[in-house]
């Protein structure tokens, strides 16, 4: 058994074909020219790849 039903899998990278949940991909890098000062990047936890997609409804995990 797994935890993964309290996560969902929101998104998926493209590069090496794996699905995470937001928080696992999501990063918040220092940005100079922004209001915020900073802004907010997807980035693979696995490969390191900025090529994700947001998905837009989540199916039953399996
Ligand atoms: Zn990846």
């Amino acid at each position: 058994m797994t935890t993964t039903a309290l996560t969902p899998l929101t998104h998926h990278c493209r590069n090496c074909d794996a699905h995470h949940p937001r928080h696992q991909v999501r990063q918040c890098i220092p940005a100079e020219n922004t209001p915020e000062g900073e802004v907010e990047v997807l980035v693979c936890p696995i490969c390191g790849s900025y090529d994700l997609e947001q998905l837009q409804e989540v199916g039953h995990a399996q």
